[in-house]
């Protein structure tokens, strides 16, 4: 199994980029913060405290994730049931954010990853310890960033698309916070890999940061 693997604060482009370098190399894409955002709506759901780590553990044990192709996306599925759009907003990133700190649940997670991986013969995964604790052995390893200002432009973009209107100053208020979480927490923070290749992508395009690292993919892969 060959693994591209990128990890990057939120809003960096990680997911844009990761689904279609996955197109592009005929890989699977791994979703990885869909899969925290999956478990924060199944806790929310249950009514499980966000500091209840036993009980965020057990339920991560239990859930199912999935994903099923959707055109040039994909579906996110719990317990069967799509939640694609219902791990989307606001209040479940924040949530997400609060359940990973949680050593017992990030260990359940990073089993359900890996799994998911052995069925593909190629995967490209992003989310936040991909290239340091799920995949160490990613054949490609990327870190993607930009400036928390840039970031929230992008996010709120996103967010006006689902119809969601959040102020420019809450955005970046949020995003900062789940930077500082997610940076800060003891088990897996966000970090560079040593052998990751860092992309500053302020002032780029979508496109541009997929040709970018589409080229890196190609001749780190050997499939020049
Ligand atoms: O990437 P996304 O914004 O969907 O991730 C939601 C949250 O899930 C992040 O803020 C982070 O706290 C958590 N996460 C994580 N490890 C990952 C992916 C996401 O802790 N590999």
């Amino acid at each position: 199994m060959t693994v591209v693997a990128i990890d990057g604060p939120a809003g960096s482009g990680k997911s844009t980029l990761a689904r279609n370098l996955a197109r592009a190399l005929g890989f699977v894409f791994l979703d990885t913060g869909a899969m925290y955002r999956a478990l924060a709506l199944a806790a929310a759901r249950r009514g499980i405290d966000p500091d209840d780590a036993d009980g965020l553990t057990q339920l991560a044990q239990q859930i199912e994730i999935r994903f099923t192709p959707d055109g040039d996306s994909q579906r996110v599925l719990l317990d069967g049931a799509d939640v694609s759009e219902a791990i989307r907003t606001p209040e479940i990133s924040d949530l997400a954010s609060r359940i990973s700190v949680h050593a017992g649940v990030r260990r359940a997670m990073v089993a359900q990853q890996r799994a998911l991986a052995q069925q593909a013969h190629g995967v490209v995964a992003e989310g936040r310890d991909t290239t340091t604790v799920v995949f160490p052995e990613a054949a490609v390893k990327l870190y993607l960033d930009a400036s928390p200002q840039e970031r929230a432009r992008r996010r709120q973009q996103q967010l006006q698309q689902q119809g969601i209107d959040e102020p420019y100053e809450q955005v970046l208020q949020a995003i900062l916070e789940r930077d500082a979480r997610d940076a800060a927490r003891a088990d897996s923070p966000l970090r560079i890999a040593d052998d990751a290749i860092v992309i500053q992508n302020d002032g780029w395009s979508k496109e541009q940061t997929f040709e970018y690292a589409l080229e890196l993919c190609r001749e780190r892969l050997g499939m020049v």
